[in-house]
């Protein structure tokens, strides 16, 4: 199938689905896509009280799903949720994840850590992706986005290994995936943002002079590149991976 050429941002009355939407990056997303006119499924493994009075404090629907990206069965749930609610998905945002421990030595990592790593960073956004695939190629296409990072690029500035592997393979797979989704209108692109100021990071020795720009990124920074990759203002972009880090890494 050819796909249309690009336009302007226009979301209004598409359905997204975002992960780890409780907080953080997943969060802003959520309201940057709400403000473009998007019906959002918010997603997380808790619930997300803030997230859904915020964006119907803007007058656009939402469904708060509580969502385990290690469980395939809690995924299918999610997904079926918004099917019965909406009866489509037209974006999915794989944002969801976790940064592990960064602070020991090579040696004392541990096999369960780097498996539960993997598992919710990696495993997390091929189960999510392969359970909305089917209604996106039914529906001729969508806009797949994943939340990579700066660790994936250049072995982290901070983290651990487990991370620094988990975003690396988040990278490779969406080209994986836009390869496969080409023919069928399905865009997929990451983002791998450097270092954001979310509960995440909290605890992490980011300073504001470790970026050229002279600040640490806000979860807007990474939330206003989403909604461009989910709409048609990206239509010739997939398979792409977007460095957004204040020029910390420069390509
Ligand atoms: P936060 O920790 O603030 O938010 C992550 C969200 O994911 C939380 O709401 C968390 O839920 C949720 N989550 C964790 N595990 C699961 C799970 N198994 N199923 C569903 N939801 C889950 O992180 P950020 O907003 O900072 O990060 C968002 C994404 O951006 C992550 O993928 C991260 O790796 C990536 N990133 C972040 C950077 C940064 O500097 N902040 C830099 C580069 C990449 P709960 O609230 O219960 O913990």
């Amino acid at each position: 199938m050819t796909v249309s050429a690009s336009g302007p941002i226009d979301l209004t009355n598409k359905v997204a689905i975002v992960t780890g939407a409780s907080r953080g990056i997943g969060q802003a997303t959520c309201v940057a896509l709400a403000r473009e006119g998007a019906h959002i499924g918010v997603c997380d493994i808790l619930p997300s009280p803030e997230t859904v009075k915020k964006i119907r404090s803007m007058g656009q629907e939402v469904l708060e799903i509580q969502c385990d990206i290690r469980r395939k069965a809690s995924i299918q749930s999610a997904v079926d949720q918004i099917i019965d609610s909406y009866g489509r998905i037209d974006i999915l945002v794989n944002n969801a994840g976790i940064l592990g421990d960064s602070s020991k030595q090579f040696e004392e990592y541990s096999e369960d850590e780097w498996d539960f790593l993997l598992q919710t960073n990696l495993r997390g956004v091929f189960l999510m992706t392969q359970a909305v695939w089917p209604y996106l190629k039914k529906q001729d296409g969508g806009k797949v986005i994943c939340v990579g990072s700066i660790a994936g690029r250049i072995g982290g500035l901070l983290a651990g290994p487990h991370y620094c592997a988990s975003k690396g393979g988040i990278h490779a797979f969406v080209k994986w995936a836009a390869k496969k989704g080409a023919s069928l209108g399905i865009y997929v692109n990451g983002i791998a943002p450097g270092p954001i100021v979310t509960p995440m990071t909290t605890n992490e020795p980011y300073k504001d002079d470790m970026v050229p720009l002279g600040r640490l990124g806000q979860p807007e920074d990474i939330a206003e590149v989403v909604v461009f990759l989910a709409s048609q203002a990206s239509n010739f972009i997939t398979g792409n991976i977007i460095d957004v880090n204040g020029g910390i890494l420069m390509v």
